[in-house]
């Protein structure tokens, strides 16, 4: 016999059994930015990979170590490791900065990294994630934090912890760097390989190494909040009492610089202990120089980044509740072959009303039938015999209270059966889940 094949490792599959608490997710997620004035964008998987390297940044680890590139037709390409870059790539494509600001757009995507694979860390994983253009005003930053929290707040995660840091802008971290080069100089022996090609180029990435040493030794170096320029200054404390304003609790955390290279000013993260290590749910801050640095007129802008797969783990671990899944409304049985063209009609002028219908497809025993019912979880259930078919007359049975309800077979079925359905409250609706 064939072997069968796995999936790539770092890869997950969602079964049909698990889909209603990605649409929980996405659902939630799509309401809170619709209701902050965020409209959806979709973006290719692909882009060139020049697009990733000017604005993730050389020296980072996702453009050093995790990027899927492939050459396809002479031309290089890499699978998107993140999405803000091809975002801002599509909005200036799309002339969306010449148009009224601030422009807002929200998306929910696969990512592709290169990393070793464990729980919260995959190689293909999703986001929800947002940007917004054109506004450097600190309650933009405000109205992002709090647009990030509303949605961990509606799926009903608690012990999220919002830490907020400013790693400043150019003018500030000349500054800076100089004094970390200082610092980690005089431990240069002791450096990974790769932060020692970063000491040069770009020593605030050793901030954000993985490494357990490189980590041991940037615990002293000094912080950047200890340079800020003026500006950068104020419009930290501007945000901060936004944040105190909304009432939405937070800590300085001066350690955060983010893994990707765009980032100025403001950077935060939502942060959960329930999940194990990898306890960073959302990641994000503002990126003032990147739309310049695409090619675009400089645009402040700032954003966030959801992995949906740990929003998922923590909503788990932490017992919260999940979108109902869709069940069967109506299972028809028919006893025999005659009465399979009946169980058909019936089922396409229900399922044009919206009900959800099934009938058996296989040719099962009566007894086999009830079995297979009783499993869908069907809502009711229809016996189509020929003492049925002869009269018109038939019973629904509600399959949760054993009830059974006499009606006939004839154009008042359909508005017998929507009754009967509305009154047994089957529901699509977002149980547990507030709006
Ligand atoms: P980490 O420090 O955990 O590697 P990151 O700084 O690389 O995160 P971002 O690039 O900011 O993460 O991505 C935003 C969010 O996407 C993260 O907060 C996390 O929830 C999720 N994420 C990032 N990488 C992965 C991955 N390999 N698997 C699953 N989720 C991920
Ligand atoms: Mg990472």
């Amino acid at each position: 016999m064939a072997q069968v094949l796995k999936r790539p490792n770092g890869t997950e599959d969602v079964t049909p059994r698990d889909i209603h608490k990605w649409y929980t997710v996405e659902q939630v997620a799509r309401n809170v930015a619709e209701s902050y004035g965020f409209g959806e964008i979709r973006i290719p998987t692909f882009e060139s990979t020049d697009l990733f390297c000017r604005s993730v940044g050389e020296t980072t680890d996702v453009v050093q170590k995790e990027m899927y590139s492939v050459i396809a037709k002479e031309t290089q390409f890499t699978l998107r490791p993140e999405g803000t870059a091809g975002t801002i790539r599509a909005m200036l494509q799309n002339s969306m900065l010449n148009d009224a600001m601030p422009q807002k757009v929200y998306y929910l995507l696969s990512c592709f990294r290169h990393e070793r694979p464990q729980a919260g860390r995959l190689r293909e994983f999703h986001q929800f994630g947002l940007e917004m253009v054109g506004s450097a005003a600190p309650c933009a930053d405000a109205e992002v934090i709090s647009l990030a929290k509303s949605v961990l707040d509606t799926l009903g995660l608690k012990n999220i912890a919002l830490n907020i840091n400013s790693i400043g802008c150019p003018k500030c971290r000349a500054e800076y760097h100089k004094a970390l080069r200082t610092y980690f100089e005089a431990r240069k022996d002791e450096l990974c390989e790769t932060c020692l090609s970063r000491l040069e180029r770009n020593p605030m990435r050793i901030l954000d190494c993985k490494s357990p040493i490189c980590g041991e030794i940037a615990k002293d170096a000094p912080v950047i909040l200890d340079y800020l320029c003026e500006e950068c200054d104020t419009h930290f404390t501007q945000l901060k009492s936004y944040l105190d304003t909304m009432g939405i609790a937070f800590t300085v955390n001066p350690k955060i610089v983010r893994g990707l290279d765009y980032y100025t000013k403001t950077v935060f993260e939502f942060v959960t202990t329930d999940i194990g290590a990898q306890g960073t749910v959302c990641g994000g801050g503002r990126y003032d120089g990147l739309i310049e640095q695409l090619g675009g007129q400089p645009q402040p802008a700032l954003g966030f980044a959801m992995g949906i797969e740990r929003l998922l783990l923590t909503m788990e671990s932490q017992g919260c509740d999940f979108l109902q899944p869709k069940q069967c409304e109506l299972y028809i049985a028919p006893m025999d072959a005659a009465a399979v063209p009946k169980a058909m009609e019936i089922a396409q002028s229900l399922r044009a009303e919206g009900f959800r219908v099934e009938y058996d497809l296989i040719g099962r025993s009566f007894k086999a039938q009830m079995k297979y019912a009783d499993k869908l979880g069907a809502g009711f259930l229809l016996v189509l015999g020929e003492n049925e078919l002869s009269t018109g007359e038939i019973k629904l049975k509600n399959m949760a209270t054993g009830e059974s309800t006499a009606c006939k077979l004839d154009e008042t079925f359909t508005d017998t059966f929507a009754n009967l359905a509305i009154s047994a409250m089957f529901s699509d609706t977002l149980d547990g889940i507030k709006f």
